[in-house]
């Protein structure tokens, strides 16, 4: 036999429990997000390279180091995207969208790629919710994004132990200001950065307060916060983002040291964060973008929104939802099948999970249907055929009855 084949480094097969879980966090979203008036989206998973790294300017990792990015039969360059937000702002200026009818409020799920290092709660190939309200500039569109994800927490039951932290990355002014800062602070300390961040000093010093590394986490302690470098208006927007999550009820806790793993924000940046998942701690995370929608080519779109990973709030989900028990549908000889076969399918059309197996004596078939925890099996002979009548046994009661098909189908639907 050939070796068996196995899932490509940091890819993973979802089956049985593991993909309920997904599915949970998914319909949990979808529900919710609808709540608050978003549509779904689907976009295409490859992109033009163009759609995700646009210039040099771009210094997040995800863009310069983790991207899966190569060149088609025709010659073109192609990413598979590893985010959704650039992708959504794409669609909507390639439809036309983004010169009326704004705000778009838009739901998103699908599978995203980066090249990183897999471990517990980082994949390549991995999973996001994402919201987005393309074409808002009013601070009650980000703490409605906030609450909308705050109350998908609450919904999957994961919201306890998770904290939302929020910060601002100001206006433009305002960040120019910081930067400057910024480069001051930490060009005192150069000698000590690490490689990485000495570059990040050169093209993007807000990177720094981002990295993972231990000696620039030291130095990132004394560092300049934004606070005193915002311009008037930067405060105040700040400020009333975080008096409407009051109104929305949403707890939090302001961090200046959040920045995000993307270059594209401005003023709102939060992240929600748990320690129940070790290092891999940032569930979902989002913030504000104004420039983004006017670098694919559109007009000047505010914008706000978050992405969650779903493989790390399906870990967080305490019990793995239920796979529904079916009802098995057990002819005692082949005399009966015809029978039993438009019982199934009757049940089916009413909405009750069926199923009969497709070969077997009857000892064989109750144990299949006890296999699959089947919560009924409705058992056909030649009598009850001849009387329209099926035995009906309840699996967990052990209680068995004569019944006809009508008060079959009434009680397992019940
Ligand atoms: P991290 O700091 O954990 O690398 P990030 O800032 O790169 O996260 P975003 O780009 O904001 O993450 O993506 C939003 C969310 O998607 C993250 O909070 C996380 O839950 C999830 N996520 C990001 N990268 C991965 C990955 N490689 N595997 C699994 N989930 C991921
Ligand atoms: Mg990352």
């Amino acid at each position: 036999m050939a070796t068996p084949l196995q899932p490509v480094r940091g890819t993973r097969d979802l089956i049985g429990e593991e993909f309920r879980r997904h599915h949970a966090v998914i319909e949990a979203a979808r529900r919710v997000s609808a709540l608050y008036g978003f549509e779904e989206w689907s976009t295409p998973i490859f992109e033009d390279t163009r759609v995700f790294s646009r210039g040099l300017g771009d210094t997040s990792d995800v863009v310069s180091k983790e991207m899966y990015t190569f060149t088609d039969r025709g010659g073109d360059s192609i990413t598979l995207r590893p985010e959704a937000t650039a992708g959504l702002c794409r669609a909507l200026v390639s439809n036309g969208l983004a010169q009326s009818n704004l705000p778009r409020k838009v739901f998103y799920t699908g599978p995203m790629f980066r090249y990183e290092r897999p471990q517990k709660g980082r994949y390549r190939q991995f999973h996001q919710i994402d919201i987005e309200v393309l074409g808002a500039a009013e601070p009650l569109a980000d703490a409605e994004v906030i609450a909308c994800g705050w109350q998908v927490l609450q919904e999957l039951g994961v919201a306890e132990g998770v904290v939302l932290e929020i910060n601002t990355l100001g206006d433009t002014e305002s960040r120019d200001r910081y930067r400057a800062a910024l480069v001051a602070y930490f060009s005192d300390h150069r000698d000590a950065l690490s490689e990485d961040s000495r570059m990040r000093l050169e093209k993007n010093p807000l990177r720094i307060l981002d990295s993972k590394d231990e000696g620039d986490r030291r130095l990132v302690a004394g560092a300049p916060t934004i606070g005193d470098h915002l311009t008037p208006e930067a405060a105040r927007f700040y400020d009333s983002v975080l008096a409407y999550l009051g109104r929305f009820g949403v707890p939090f806790r302001q961090n200046d040291r959040i920045v995000r793993g993307l270059d594209y924000y401005s003023h709102t940046a939060f992240e929600f964060v748990t320690d129940r998942l070790g290092a891999q701690g940032t569930v979902m995370g989002g913030g504000r973008y104004n420039g983004l929608v006017e670098e694919m080519g559109g007009p000047s779109t505010p914008s706000v929104g978050w992405a969650a990973g779903i493989e790390r709030l399906a870990m967080l989900l305490a019990a793995p939802p239920a796979a529904p028990r079916p009802v098995a549908v057990i002819p005692v000889s082949e005399a009966e099948e015809g029978a039993a076969l438009a019982l199934v399918q009757r049940l089916r059309a009413a909405g009750v999970v069926t199923e009969i197996a497709y070969k077997g004596n009857l000892k064989r078939r109750m144990e299949r249907a006890n296999k699959l925890h089947a919560r009924a099996a409705l058992i056909l002979g030649e009598s009850e055929v001849a009387q329209g009548v099926v035995q009906l046994r309840d699996l967990d009661a052990g209680t068995q009855d004569s019944v006809t098909l009508d008060e079959a189908v009434r009680r397992l639907t019940a």
